[in-house]
């Protein structure tokens, strides 16, 4: 037997010239989950990460309780002293009214969410992969796919190191099985066949960093209306206080909106900004740092999830909540989901059986997330319609028992088994939503 528990000599065993059991391809959020929880169980691992860190990355820096859950399962410390700022929920302001929601008391998650930016946060999460015993090749960047002779399965990738550009020797890198968790483009995916799907959710969103005083603030705030005096704004906006004497600040459009595709996102930002009070701060003097945006790829937009040895994690799998934007947890989770296949995948004795083990990646995700996103789907459609909007936030937001309601669907923070009436509703309501 192999390490691994392949008789020798069986198609499945790693090959001699394989460089790793299997290459991760991006070491954001997705890809360092995967390659910790793979590393863990003792196979070897090669991520492979065009930038070098610490980097920067487009985002809203705010994590759920569920991203929260993914880090202490990595066994990272989240000392506020290490840079880790807390915060207790999220405040919706909308309408006119003002409501914050603590996170919910489960079993199953912690109480609280963190914010932390990326250029800190997506270091320690690949440096936890590394420790577990992930190698992590950093400043190489991916340009395709290596087919086996069939042209059929991807056995490893090409790259190229990115410090030297096109002018750099291309690499192969071998290995039995590949995860693409290259973000939102995700060229792997795309050179594989695998292209965005137009029928699911896309955001677009921008955000910068201000110097203010509501750096300290300890609930992640959320706008459901964007106003510029009366004028109603399209999309939503955030503002997250990061705990160092900045605020992160931005804000989003879905596709489901008829302004989408039609908008200066920077503009509408300078509108929303100047319409508040001139203490936060929110002014160009305070700013640190270029307004940046970037995609929210949603629902499932790209699939299936596993096709001939790739498998998709994250971003590059579409895999941000529609409900809310939040795309880190589920990068965690789907890395962490996608390793416990392989791991088992790689452990069976023949080609047969471990290709059947992968094949139930996409369904361990349409399990954990396939009906929500659907329901999450419906959300988007709805709150591209400005009447809906308006009618959930005047009448909505004033009832605390339905909005503590909408806080669990929303953040998708709900008891698996037991739990409340709004635990058991929402659960039920995943579960008879077909997983499309
Ligand atoms: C404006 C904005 C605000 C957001 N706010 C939040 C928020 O507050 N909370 C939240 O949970 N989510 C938020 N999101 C979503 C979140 O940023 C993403 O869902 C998350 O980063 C996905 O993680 P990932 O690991 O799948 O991909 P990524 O974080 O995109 O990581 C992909 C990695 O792959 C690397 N890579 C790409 N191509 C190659 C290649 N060819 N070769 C080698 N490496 C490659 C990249 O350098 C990168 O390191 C926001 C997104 C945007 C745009």
């Amino acid at each position: 037997m192999t390490q691994h528990g392949f008789p020798a000599g069986q198609s499945r065993a790693r090959r001699a010239s394989d460089d790793a059991d299997v290459i991760v391809v991006g070491a954001g959020p997705g890809g360092s989950s995967a390659a910790y929880h793979l590393a863990r169980a003792g196979l070897d691992v090669l991520v492979l990460e065009k930038s070098t860190f610490p980097r920067e990355k487009v985002c809203g820096d705010g994590l759920t309780p569920r991203a929260v859950k993914q880090l202490v399962g990595m066994g990272i410390a989240l000392e506020p002293a290490d840079g880790w700022f807390p915060n207790k929920g999220i405040r919706i302001i909308g309408g006119g009214v003002r409501i914050e929601l603590d996170w919910p008391d489960l079993s199953s998650y912690p109480g609280f969410g963190l914010v932390r930016t990326r250029r800190g946060f997506d270091e320690i999460v690949a440096r936890a992969a590394q420790r577990a015993g992930a190698r992590l090749a950093e400043g190489v960047t991916v340009t395709g796919p290596v087919l086996d002779d069939s042209a059929q399965r991807i056995v490893g990738v090409t790259a190229r190191e990115t410090a030297t550009g096109d002018g750099g020797a291309e690499r192969t890198y071998r290995a039995r099985l590949v995860v693409a968790a290259d973000g939102n483009s995700s060229r792997l995916s795309l050179a594989m066949g695998l292209r965005k799907r137009d029928d699911r959710p896309l955001g677009v969103a921008i955000r910068t960093y201000y110097t203010s005083p509501r750096h300290d603030d300890d609930y992640l705030e959320t706008w459901l209306d964007l106003r510029d005096g009366n004028a109603l704004l399209p999309g939503y906006g955030w503002i997250f206080g990061v705990g160092d004497g900045t605020s992160n600040v931005g804000l989003g459009l879905l596709n489901t909106s008829a302004s989408f595709g039609h908008v200066d996102y920077r503009e509408m930002l300078r509108r929303w900004l100047a319409s508040m009070p001139a203490e936060w701060g929110f002014a160009e003097e305070n700013r640190l740092g270029p307004v940046r945006g970037a995609a929210l790829p949603m629902g499932f937009n790209r699939t299936p999830h596993y096709t001939r040895g790739l498998l998709l994690v994250g971003d590059a799998g579409g895999m941000v909540n529609p409900f809310n934007g939040e795309g880190i947890s589920c990068a965690m989770e789907s890395g962490e989901i996608a390793a416990q296949v392989i791991i088992q995948a790689l452990a069976r004795p023949d080609r047969a059986s471990a290709e059947l083990a992968l094949r139930g990646y996409p369904q361990a995700l349409k399990d954990a997330y396939g009906g929500y996103y659907t329901l999450g789907r419906k959300f988007v459609g709805a709150i591209g319609h400005p009447w809906f909007m308006q009618f959930a936030t005047r009448h909505g937001l004033p009832r605390p028992a339905l909005m503590r309601f909408t806080m669990k669907l929303l953040a998708n923070l709900t008891e698996p088994r037991g739990g409340d009436a709004a635990d058991r509703v929402i659960n039920a309501l995943s579960r008879i939503t077909p997983a499309a």
